[in-house]
């Protein structure tokens, strides 16, 4: 269930173990997957949608035995012989596995119908027509997508309004540190950031502030982040209070710890679970070494459904569990990947390895204002630290353990932060030389 970037992902790596068994996809846009990032880094540079079966070369009209593309799930009936899905048409579909990847729908909070968002390539489309040079565009949120399209807009000439109740951009993806070292971003792209702006009322040409000050514009956006499309799952399976489905290391439907509020979805017998996988936006996955992870990256859609396959066919054995107790069983490690988003926003290039949290101590390797250009490159190490339990080396310096680490504007350091990040073990580093943006970041490794 799904036709993006998961479930193609899903469909190409059956065929790829050699599953010769019936394969149906069911999507809800008619049109075949697509990627998303494009939507919005390439909204005014790409005219259409870049398809996977290019991108990728994955082509789910060929590898699925049925691509039904605009005939979505509506409703799952998970057996403890079979599952069966009905379809919006009608069709019932039975299975021996069904797989969800049924991706995210952006939020849009009552009362904010006039807004427009950017998540699918129709709204793309419908932006893109409508952002000429000179117009106005009011943008709520300063996340991701907020800050790419205001950058994008900007450089369009479009005079740009970006309101942000937070006090500082991504300050929930990054903290309010590291957040506020972007802000002057915007200014800097010529695009108008107000933060600490709590919107009260937004109509198709205008949002109105707490403060009561109106902000007028020609289009109002509504780039307030994404939640997963499981809404109608409720009462069918377990989902926790952001809608998303938890799912262990393979992407096997967990069963609820605690008894789950929405009705059945609580005493679902083990067996009708173990036919339920989900990949992708809609899923929040266990790692081994950041714990559980919430979909929402392209990089998990990406790599997720190749382990999730793996474990349906029966190629790895007891893929779930933790990689000590493969090695003590003496099975072969699964290949695990730190969570990881990327974005190009308002002329900069950003990556995200692993789960920042406002509990972690925020170090720097370079300086995070950019230098003189404003574009100098710079590593920000959330650090996990227990207070007044500082442990050091015999040099006296001081030792931590990585939780994420953000790099901007510096290509060369991605490469190698990523393979540290993708180990199967938590990162410990002594911070002395990690923060010494002379020393190379794996020569820091404890
Ligand atoms: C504008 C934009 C920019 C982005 N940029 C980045 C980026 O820079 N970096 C990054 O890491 N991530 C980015 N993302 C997020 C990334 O695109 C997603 O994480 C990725 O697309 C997830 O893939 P998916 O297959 O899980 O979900 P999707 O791509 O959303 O695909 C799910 C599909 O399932 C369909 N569907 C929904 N319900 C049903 C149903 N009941 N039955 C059948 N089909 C259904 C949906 O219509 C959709 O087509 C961006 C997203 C957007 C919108």
């Amino acid at each position: 269930m799904g036709a993006g970037l998961a479930g193609a992902q899903t469909v190409a790596a059956l065929r790829a173990h050699g599953f010769t068994g019936r394969v149906t996809i069911l999507g809800a846009e008619g049109v075949p997957p697509y990627d998303r990032p494009p939507l919005s880094k390439e909204l005014l540079t790409r005219p259409g949608p870049a398809w996977l079966t290019e991108e990728i070369g994955v082509d789910v009209t060929v590898l699925a035995d049925e691509a039904l593309l605009d005939d979505p799930a509506v409703d799952l009936e998970p057996g403890t012989g079979s599952v069966t899905v009905t379809t919006r048409s009608g069709r019932r579909v039975t299975a021996d596995v069904a797989v969800l990847a049924l991706g995210s729908e952006p939020v849009r909070p009552p009362g904010w119908e006039a807004a427009l968002t950017l998540h699918t390539a129709d709204d793309a489309a419908h932006l893109r027509e409508r952002l000429t040079p000179g117009t106005r565009l009011v943008s709520i949120g300063a996340g991701w997508i907020g800050a790419e399209i205001a950058g994008v807009a900007s450089r369009a000439g479009c005079e740009v309004t970006v309101l942000e109740a937070a006090q500082t951009p991504l300050e929930r993806q990054l903290g309010a540190e590291v957040g506020g070292h972007l802000a002057r971003w915007y200014a800097d792209a010529g695009a108008h950031l107000l933060t600490g702006a709590q919107v009260t009322e937004v109509g198709a040409r205008s949002v109105v502030l707490a403060d009561g000050r109106t902000i007028e514009g020609d289009l109002v956006l509504a780039a307030v982040g994404a939640r997963p499309a499981t809404a109608w799952l409720k009462g069918t399976l377990p989902l926790d209070p952001r809608g998303s489905i938890r799912v262990n290391s393979a992407g096997r439907v967990a069963p609820p710890t605690v008894a789950a509020p929405s009705g059945t979805s609580g005493h679902l017998p083990l067996k009708a679970l173990r036919r339920l996988y989900a990949v992708g936006d809609c899923a929040t996955r266990d790692n081994a070494v950041f714990g559980p992870v919430p979909g929402g990256h392209w990089s998990a859609a990406l790599h997720d459904p190749e382990p999730t396959v793996r474990a349906i066919l029966g190629i790895d054995e007891m893929p779930a569990e933790p990689q000590p107790v493969r090695e003590l069983l003496g099975l072969a490690p699964v290949p695990q990947h730190a969570p990881y988003v990327f974005s190009q926003q308002l002329g900069h290039d950003i990556a995200l390895f692993g789960t920042p949290s406002p509990f972690h101590e925020v170090v720097y390797r370079g300086d995070p204002s950019g230098g003189a250009t404003g574009h100098e490159g710079w590593t920000a190490l959330y650090l996990e630290t227990v207070a007044g339990a500082h442990r050091t080396n015999a040099e006296g310096h001081r030792l931590a353990t990585v939780r994420a680490i953000l790099v901007v504007d510096a290509p060369r350091e991605v490469g190698q932060v990523r393979k540290l990040m993708n180990r199967d073990v938590a990162l410990h580093v002594d911070v002395e030389i990690a923060t010494d943006p002379g020393r190379r970041l794996r020569d820091a490794v404890v």
